[in-house]
């Protein structure tokens, strides 16, 4: 498999992202959603990352900000950090936010555009099957299961985003970003905050 430069990749990313939005966009207008004054925002939540060509271009993104703003997340990712593992230490799970949201009350993402695969699906129902066959069902945020709920009261469905697609799409796209270092390298499973403090990743 031919390796693809960074620009291709991330060419291909934002195309996939693309067809996410979409999808999400037909979900979350079936049963009337929106995220406009949510009280639970999910920028909170606590949760991984797991490819590299993600990772590359959350950073490619970061690079475009000015330079005072970018020490500013950098600083706020290391408070992440510091604050998620004395959480974890206690035996809790962090309820920290992330530090690229830009209002707290809002949920405003302030890097949007270079948001990765997991923000763009938290709300909406959605499944997955693995290569292995295994199906993983996510219900939506709380917001999505009371419509969902509500919508499905009288016998209709509400629609399900299958990614199974996109998540092979982007399987596919990891390989072709890092060649064929791909087995030797050690497997990603970072927060966006641990992300940011690590710096761009280093592919060899
Ligand atoms: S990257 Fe953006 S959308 Fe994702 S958790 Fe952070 S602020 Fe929220
Ligand atoms: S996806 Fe759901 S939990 Fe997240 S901000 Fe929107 S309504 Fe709130």
């Amino acid at each position: 498999m031919n390796k693809l430069t960074p620009k291709a990749s991330f060419r291909k990313l934002a195309a996939i992202y693309e067809k996410m939005v979409a999808q999400y966009g037909e979900a979350a207008g079936a049963i009337d959603m929106t995220c406009s004054g949510c009280t639970d925002n999910c920028c909170l939540s606590f949760f991984q990352h797991h490819t590299y060509v993600e990772w590359a271009y959350m950073w490619e993104g970061l690079n475009q900000l000015p330079a005072d703003r970018l020490e500013e997340i950098k600083s706020k990712a290391q408070d992440y950090v510091d604050q998620a593992q004395r959480a974890l230490s206690a035996g809790q799970r962090p309820h920290v936010m992330c530090p690229l949201n830009i209002d707290e009350e809002q949920g405003i993402c302030g890097l949007y555009k270079h948001r990765l695969m997991i923000c763009r699906m938290h709300g909406v129902p959605n499944m997955l099957v693995k290569p292995n066959g295994q199906q993983i069902q996510f219900p939506g945020c709380y917001r999505c299961q009371e419509l969902t709920e509500e919508y499905e009261k009288d016998g209709k469905m509400a629609p399900v985003v299958n990614r199974t697609n996109l998540y092979k799409d982007l399987v596919m796209l990891e390989m072709q970003f890092v060649g064929k270092n791909l087995r030797q390298l050690p497997k990603v499973d970072h927060t966006i905050a641990e992300m940011i403090v690590l710096g761009p990743p280093r592919l060899k």
